[in-house]
């Protein structure tokens, strides 16, 4: 696949050296995600505190694009409040599947996302984490919560 310049160099980076990849111990919320259609798998582990993100790390075996959404998503989610966690899923969700969705400076390295919606077979590898983020913001804190899939 090809991807702008820009846009495969963060993907790279963020495949070859995962942020926050790794067990979190206390964690209040683990969550399983599964991609059937490529077989990503990841586990997502959160420390909520009052109604914000203080921790996230996940852990898992993908492909690069998966892993980099991961590594991406955790970056830009820990330390945000649960309402802001969620209008970026809001937000990154219209990026992957609505080609006119604006891609502004707001979403600094995020924006490398929207090169996956050229590539529709892979939009779900991008998406996983994020849908799994979600169900587990939309759970709370909950000791283990029913594994996600993508299909
Ligand atoms: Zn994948």
């Amino acid at each position: 696949m090809e991807l702008s310049d820009l846009y495969r160099d963060v993907i790279l980076d963020h495949n070859r050296h995962p942020r926050n990849f790794g067990n979190l111990s206390p964690a209040n919320a683990t969550i399983e995600g599964f991609n059937p259609l490529c077989g990503d798998r990841l586990t997502l582990r959160l420390q909520l505190t009052d109604d914000r993100i203080a921790d996230i790390r996940f852990e898992g075996q993908g492909c690069a694009i998966s892993t980099a959404s991961a590594s991406l998503m955790t970056e830009a989610v820990k330390g945000k409040t649960r309402a802001e966690a969620e209008q970026l899923f809001e937000r990154i969700h219209g990026l992957l599947t609505d080609d006119a969705a604006p891609v502004d400076e707001q979403l600094g390295k995020l924006a490398a996302l929207s090169g996956v919606r050229e590539f529709p077979a892979r939009v779900k590898c991008a998406s996983l984490c994020w849908h799994t983020l979600a169900s587990a913001l939309k759970a709370g804190q909950t000791a283990s919560l029913p594994a996600v899939s993508t299909e």
